[in-house]
């Protein structure tokens, strides 16, 4: 599932490739169209022009003549992809926009979740939006607000870094390769962990995000940034989907097991 360093990326290449542009259309395969938003907010669309991007967790917020936005969250393995406009496969792409620039933003493999439509002011009442938890890459997730988080709090570490309401933007790979980082079993109960482990996982938030940003986000899945084009973070993980493989710290045969239904990746050596 794309997380936080591949929304964020997805982020600044709009910023920089769609804001300006003019919409055509917005085209959905007609048994969804409805889903979009209302009959106004479609209509009103069509003429504005993309006037920035945004994102809240894992979610990418574009916005349109600052009045529209449109919500979009790309699931499990969701594109969003920036191509010259030669027609429109709604079995490929179910929601797309076309700009009159002869190019379009299609939106592939989202699931359920179809991109929604909304009036700017009405965004943070969305229930999704609503229920965030503070953003990981946010200066406002400091080691207090980190450590108040965790307070009186039992389950495993890694479960909580993944609870959206808690902390929003991290999944399954960036929450391995923090634990990791920090040499902190993602099994490990909260209230085992001592001072200088909840400061260890803290401070591997940041740098670890950051890398995911610098390496081009990861495509273990099927992520690509808005030119088709992969990420590479995931050919330099430390443990995540390399079970059975050496540690490339100790040389110790990485490990996989199950903490929320999720896979968990560790080192036996280097995590306690
Ligand atoms: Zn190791």
């Amino acid at each position: 599932m794309p997380e936080i360093p591949e929304i964020e990326i997805l982020r600044r290449e709009c910023q920089e490739k769609l804001a300006g542009k003019r919409v055509a259309a917005l085209v959905a395969r007609p048994s969804i169209k409805h889903r979009l938003g209302t009959e106004q907010a479609c209509g009103a669309l069509v003429g504005m022009r993309v006037s920035g991007a945004g994102r809240r967790g894992k979610m990418l917020i574009l916005r349109f003549d600052d009045r529209l936005a449109m919500v979009v969250h790309l699931m499990l393995r969701g594109q969003a992809l920036l191509l010259p406009d030669n027609g429109f496969d709604f079995a490929v792409s179910p929601v797309g926009v076309i700009f009159d620039d002869k190019t379009r933003l299609e939106f592939r493999q989202v699931g359920l979740r179809i991109p929604q439509l909304v009036v700017k002011e009405g965004l943070d009442a969305l229930p999704e939006i609503a229920r965030l938890g503070v953003d990981a890459l946010s200066p406002d997730l400091t080691l207090e607000r980190f450590l108040s988080m965790l307070e009186g709090r039992r389950g495993a570490i890694k479960a909580l870094l993944m609870d959206q309401g808690v902390i929003a933007g991290l999944g399954n790979t960036y929450t391995n390769e923090i634990l990791f980082a920090a040499h902190v079993h993602p099994e490990r109960d909260i209230r085992t962990l001592n001072p200088e482990e909840i400061e260890a996982i803290h401070r591997s938030i940041l740098p670890i995000l950051q890398r995911g940003i610098e390496l081009g986000g990861s495509s273990a899945e099927s992520f690509l940034h808005l030119d088709g084009s992969p990420g590479h973070f995931h050919e330099h993980a430390y443990v995540f989907r390399r079970e059975g493989q050496p540690c490339r710290q100790c040389g110790a045969i990485i490990q996989r097991t199950e903490v929320g239904g999720r896979s968990a990746f560790f080192c036996p050596k280097c995590q306690r």
